[in-house]
């Protein structure tokens, strides 16, 4: 095992400017403050890639819908993407539905409570049984997610990269660092400095406690992003009355489509189908290196009747419940612009104030 970089008064240094600085400046957030396990998992499964604003309403809704682990477990799979409609990466409700499901029949509807059990569950990796079983159960691991990386490769003065040297020293330094009287509270301080402080780009270091220990004080040389590539997509809208209700004709993906399979989505179109027909709405929708330019066009009658023949795939759904449909997040934005669904804006939480002596 690799031997610690921090000298042991460094460590304890570090632990106390950290954890008084987190006690301090900490963001509220719905997550924080509970040891429910099931809780936590649900959070640190939902701000996998996605931005806390936007897990914030979300998180909300889902343990509305679900309070329990079991009551997830014994959900159907349509509800569960249903609530998680606008998040995004759908094979993370799909993989929480599982694993609670395989915890109701293997583990009583009970979470282990050791991370190196819960790392035996199917879409639990390191990280996240680390978080869980710090936080819930209070066990001295440290979790190491891409901030808490970042953090400990700058305040070690190692250079950016995955080299297997690289990242033995930083879990020995990480283990090193964590202090094992509050493992839980430390995990989430690693990772509101990386997700606050010592940020991707402009790390604001003039703020950071730990600065005076930091040996890069600043950003790595990172290598360049990849590029985002462009593609333009055509779907068609189509609306009906149907007495004083308003209803919109919808398309399900294939069971076995690679990305949001069996999710609901406006009716996709060739491009050369509708090159002379007025567009309705035009909007911007970025997923991972790919940038779509969508148009929106109003379905002609013929479009219709031909869509309304494909049963099996496409279906007329009233606007008051597309709420509870898995809709595509694309779908949901360009139904929310058109005014056809309501949108939820979720509140960023202010960071408390420090507590004056
Ligand atoms: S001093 Fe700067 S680079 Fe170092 S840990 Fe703090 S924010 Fe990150």
């Amino acid at each position: 095992m690799p031997s610690p970089i921090l000298k042991e008064t460094q460590i304890l240094q570090f632990r106390k400017l950290l954890l008084d600085w987190y006690r301090a400046n900490a963001r509220d957030l719905p997550w924080r403050g509970t040891r429910e396990a099931y809780h936590i998992w649900v959070s640190e499964i939902m701000l996998q890639q996605t931005k806390v604003v936007a897990v914030i309403a979300h998180y909300h809704a889902f343990l509305r819908r679900f309070p329990t682990l079991v009551s997830l477990a014994l959900a159907p799979e349509q509800d569960v993407l249903a609530t998680w409609s606008g998040l995004g990466y759908y094979r993370r409700p799909r993989m929480l539905h599982k694993t609670a499901q395989f915890i109701l029949r293997e583990h009583h509807g009970m979470l282990p409570q050791k991370a190196v059990e819960l790392r035996q569950l199917p879409g639990i990796g390191d990280y996240t049984a680390a978080a869980i079983a710090s936080i819930a159960f209070g066990e001295p691991v440290a979790a190491i997610d891409g901030n808490v990386e970042r953090v400990l490769l700058r305040l070690l003065g190692l250079p950016e990269g995955k080299s297997k040297a690289t990242m033995d020293i930083l879990r020995a330094q990480a283990a090193a660092l964590l202090e094992p009287r509050e493992p839980g509270d430390y995990n989430q301080a690693m990772m509101e400095l990386g997700a606050t402080v010592c940020l991707p780009r402009a790390p604001l270091c003039l703020q950071c406690p730990v600065r005076e220990l930091c040996k890069t004080q600043g950003e790595h040389a990172t290598a360049p992003r990849a590029k985002m590539r462009s593609r333009e997509v055509a779907y068609l809208l189509a609306t009906r009355k149907r007495r004083t209700m308003t209803e919109v004709l919808l398309a399900q993906r294939p069971s076995d489509a690679a990305l949001m399979a069996d999710m609901w989505e406006l009716p996709e179109v060739p491009l050369e189908q509708v090159a002379d027909q007025p567009v309705l709405l035009r909007v911007r929708h970025a997923i991972t290196n790919t940038n779509y330019y969508v148009c929106i066009y109003p379905a002609r009658l013929r479009q219709v009747q031909e869509m309304e023949k494909l049963k099996t795939t496409h279906g007329w759904v009233r606007v008051s419940v597309l709420n509870t449909l898995a809709l595509t997040g694309l779908t949901r934005k360009v139904l929310q612009r058109l005014d056809l669904m309501a949108v939820h804006m979720p509140q960023l939480p202010k960071r408390r104030t420090a507590s004056k002596a």
